[in-house]
């Protein structure tokens, strides 16, 4: 027995040995990932709600797993945050996304702006807006085609600290907006106090909608408080026509969903750009 915090003891049991070996050898599976290049990007579009126009795509990470296929990122980001390695990731994607819109705008295609997610701990340990400024230089990428999706949970720490992180990569001229909205735990006041672009409240409210006059009157508050703020609002998870109703008498400006589109290769994003009009 070893002695753990706090005069407790705590034991090593077989499980808790495994469990160890386990982790372990997920965490050299995701160094050797980085190292071969096994993670892609997929994107999916954002759309005008009342036009269907495209407005931007979303940069969503996979992992092409040479035996496992591709891996999606909820079986991999959390222990990439745990032990760091979500920041080399992170700059795979972003200059993934760079490279990206380098190539599409070298085909001569109208380019959207792509957002990028941001986890906690990119946002906290990195010097994001130093990688940022680097990557859009190096790539010859305008900062207006880059935005940034930074979670609630980013919100949480010194709020001080927050507002002079957000407010240096506002200063690049990138857009920054809140993903997931409303399942932590930001307070208005603290919305208010940060430039902000973008508010996308998370697909368990988009749920809600169907589901009688309290859903509804919920996102219609939450899209007047945007709106107040100056904030454009996205509905995620728009799944059907139905919800699409809803949200367009509500004032909802943006929708992201399977009702658009799933989240594609770029060869098949590409495609987008030229369409347009995607519903
Ligand atoms: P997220 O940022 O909230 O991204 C939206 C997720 O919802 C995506 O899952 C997307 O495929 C899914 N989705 C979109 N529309 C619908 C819909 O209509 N219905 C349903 N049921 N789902 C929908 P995905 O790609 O599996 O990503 C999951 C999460 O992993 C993301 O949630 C994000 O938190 C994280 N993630 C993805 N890529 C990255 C990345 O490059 N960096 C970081 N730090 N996190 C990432
Ligand atoms: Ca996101
Ligand atoms: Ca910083
Ligand atoms: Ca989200």
């Amino acid at each position: 027995a070893k002695r753990a915090g706090k005069g407790r003891l705590s034991f090593y049991t077989p499980q808790l040995t495994e469990e160890i070996v386990n982790r372990t050898n997920n965490e050299q599976g995701l160094r050797h990932a980085i190292k071969s290049n096994q993670f892609i990007v997929h994107y999916q579009p954002r759309v005008n709600a009342l036009t269907g126009e495209l407005v931007s795509m979303e940069a969503l990470v996979r992992w092409l797993h040479p035996t496992r296929g591709l891996v999606p990122p909820m079986e991999f980001i959390p222990l990439a945050e745990e032990t760091g390695l979500i920041v080399e990731i992170g700059e795979i994607v972003l200059h993934q996304v760079c490279a990206q819109i380098v190539a599409w705008q070298q085909d001569g295609l109208p380019v959207v702006p792509i957002s990028v997610n941001v986890s906690p701990r990119q946002f906290t340990d990195s010097d994001l807006e130093v990688e940022i400024a680097t990557a859009l230089t190096r790539f010859q990428v305008a900062p207006s085609m880059l935005e940034l999706e930074i979670t609630e949970s980013c919100m949480l720490q010194d709020s001080a600290k927050v507002a002079e992180e957000i407010a240096s990569l506002k200063a690049l001229g990138i857009r920054v907006s809140v993903d997931d909205f409303g399942t932590g735990y930001s307070s208005l006041s603290q919305l208010q106090r940060l430039d902000l672009d973008v508010l996308k409240i998370d697909r368990s409210f988009t749920i809600e909608l169907e589901n009688g006059k309290h859903g509804v009157d919920f996102f219609r508050t939450i899209v007047s408080m945007a709106h107040v703020l100056d904030m454009q609002v996205v509905a995620e998870g728009v799944e059907n026509p139905a919800q699409l109703r809803i949200l367009q008498a509500l004032g909802c400006d943006e929708i992201q969903g399977y009702f658009v589109s799933r989240p594609v290769p770029a060869e098949a994003a590409s495609a987008f750009l030229q369409r347009k009009m995607l519903i």
